[in-house]
């Protein structure tokens, strides 16, 4: 069973997601916990919570993923950048634990000038304060693509910041294609040698979640532009065995591909009639 959906807008609550999920033909789907440009979150409602347990249960729904605002950066040279993103991030995981056992995402950040050995001990010192022995939601770092002075396009940093979280049990990896991609990890030509590379550096039993994109830009670009499946330079061939790989195929896949939700419903459609069960 493949196990895929896309990102889904929070605005109307858990259970409308749920429905317009299962609409498109997914079993899990990826929401903003907080408004992606801004810091505001809206109230939870247990009602909500609750009809939607009983709906993703019906209806048999893999593990979510949430996903931290953009406007978050762990990693700043700004006191009050990294104390908002402190505070978000301690609510958001208060507020995960209405889902309990779904994962949430970040981005670790930019260390803006500061260099990556000042950014992986910033980070790690905001996860080693807001994470909690008892939650039970998984907190991943998202692979990025590198653009700017952008953490984690690496393996080696990523696996630097788990190392100096003491609950590090809390910590996985979100693989983004279009990322990894950019980054300079050829999944196209050597998804194998990659996923080796992963797991020497990383340890493939973090690796939690996939965002499967598409990417704009050539390999090793930098940048961040995702494209539809298929449409872009990692192609249909590269994604088909991804999603196939013995290592990858039980994890969720959570389109972030440019579409309106019938362009969603396509790309999932199209990814389950390639899906070997
Ligand atoms: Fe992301
Ligand atoms: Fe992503
Ligand atoms: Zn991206």
């Amino acid at each position: 069973m493949l196990h895929i959906g896309c990102h889904l807008s929070a605005a109307k609550g858990f259970l409308h997601m749920g429905q317009e999920a299962l609409s498109l033909g997914a079993d899990t789907f990826q929401f903003f916990t907080r408004n992606p440009r801004g810091g505001s979150a809206k109230e939870i409602s247990q009602q909500d919570v609750d009809n939607f347990l009983d709906f993703s249960c019906f209806h048999h729904f893999s593990t979510l993923l949430a996903h931290a605002p953009y406007t978050i950066n762990p990693c700043s040279d700004n006191p009050q950048t990294r104390e908002f993103a402190e505070m978000a991030f301690a609510d958001d995981l208060k507020r995960m634990e209405y889902i309990p056992h779904n994962l949430y995402n970040f981005h670790p950040g930019s260390h803006v000038g500061q260099g990556s050995e000042v950014a992986v001990t910033l980070i790690s010192a905001l996860l080693n304060k807001v994470l909690d022995r008892n939650q039970t939601t998984t907190v991943l770092l998202e692979t990025m693509s590198g653009k700017g002075s952008e953490i984690g396009s690496t393996f080696e940093e990523l696996r630097a910041i788990i190392d100096h979280v003491e609950l590090s049990d809390k910590l996985g990896i979100c693989l983004d294609t279009c990322h990894v991609y950019s980054a300079g990890y050829d999944i196209v030509n050597d998804l194998d040698g990659v996923l080796e590379k992963f797991d020497r550096q990383i340890g493939l039993n973090r690796l939690k979640a996939i965002h499967l994109n598409d990417s704009m830009t050539p390999f090793a670009s930098h940048k961040d532009r995702h494209e539809k499946i298929g449409q872009g330079t990692i192609g249909t061939d590269a994604v088909i065995r991804l999603i196939n790989h013995p290592t990858l195929k039980h994890l969720p896949f959570l389109l972030e591909t440019p579409n309106e939700p019938e362009g969603y419903a396509r790309e999932i459609k199209f990814l389950r009639n390639n899906y070997n069960s």
